[in-house]
């Protein structure tokens, strides 16, 4: 469904971020992209979603497709008329505004797209954020926002997500509870995920596909179910001797 082959990204023209990057995030399916600080994960959904050019980075090499179309044909706003939702790192939700405001925010930025069923799924989705409709985003729960931020990309009715961390900041039980939300989100509504994150343990436990980055580039890859097994991704990235 969205295809990365070969792409080099640099910013500022000397940085480079990605060297000859490629993946695939096959329909129906969760794909993990894992890797330490600065590796690249966040460069390469933005890459996918046009939005390196907002931070003077730029695509000098390879191609990204999505659904078989290449993403330069694309706005980012058009994109998520295709059906390609990012969720930015830090949620960016309005924080300010409540609950029901921020999907009115999401449903407004679709301009004219009929979301009414979209916008119940969310509340029969996410009970709690039924609940809270009323309340002001910036009160909820760290755990509430990640719902709100999945609850507004839902709005979009997406064919893919792809997440950036969704469990930064938030303590163990609550990842766990946004993990089954990101497995439920597939397997419910069958969103194809393309999830970035370092905590490998609570990817593992999602993903059927896991990629492992490493100074711009994949140094590892396979189900999750062998990369599990695999030595030294159990040592350095599972925290297992
Ligand atoms: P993190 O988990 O810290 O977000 P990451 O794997 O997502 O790490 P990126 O944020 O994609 O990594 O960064 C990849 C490389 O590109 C790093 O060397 C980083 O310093 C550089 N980089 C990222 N954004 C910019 C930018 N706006 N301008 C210049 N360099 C950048």
């Amino acid at each position: 469904m969205l295809t990365i082959e070969n792409i080099e990204v640099v910013y500022h023209h000397t940085i480079q971020a990605l060297r000859g990057l490629s993946l695939e995030a096959p329909e129906g399916k969760i794909v993990a992209l894992l890797g330490s600080n600065g590796a690249g994960k966040t460069t390469t959904l933005k890459a996918a979603t046009r939005l390196l050019e907002l931070e003077n980075g730029k695509i000098r090499e390879g191609r990204i497709s999505f659904k078989g179309k290449p993403v330069e044909e694309f706005t980012p706003d058009a994109l998520v008329h295709e059906g390609l939702f990012h969720i930015r790192e830090g949620r960016r939700i309005f924080t300010e505004l409540t609950v029901e405001e921020n999907l009115i925010a999401a449903a407004n930025a679709l301009r004219g797209r009929d979301v009414k069923p979209n916008y119940d799924r969310v509340y029969d989705f996410f009970p709690r954020l039924k609940e809270r409709r009323k309340q002001i985003a910036g009160y909820l729960s760290g755990g509430e926002q990640q719902m709100l931020a999945f609850g507004r990309a839902m709005i979009a009715k997406p064919s893919m997500i792809l997440m950036d961390e969704p469990s930064l900041g938030l303590a163990p039980k609550i990842i766990a509870e946004i993990f089954d939300t990101v497995k439920r989100l597939n397997t419910e509504d069958g969103v194809s995920i393309l999830l970035v994150e370092q905590n490998a343990n609570v990817a593992f436990s999602v993903a059927d596909y896991s990629y492992i980055m490493e100074g711009g580039q994949v140094v590892m890859e396979g189900d999750v179910a062998k990369l599990r097994d695999d030595p030294d991704v159990r040592s350095f990235y599972l925290g297992v001797a």
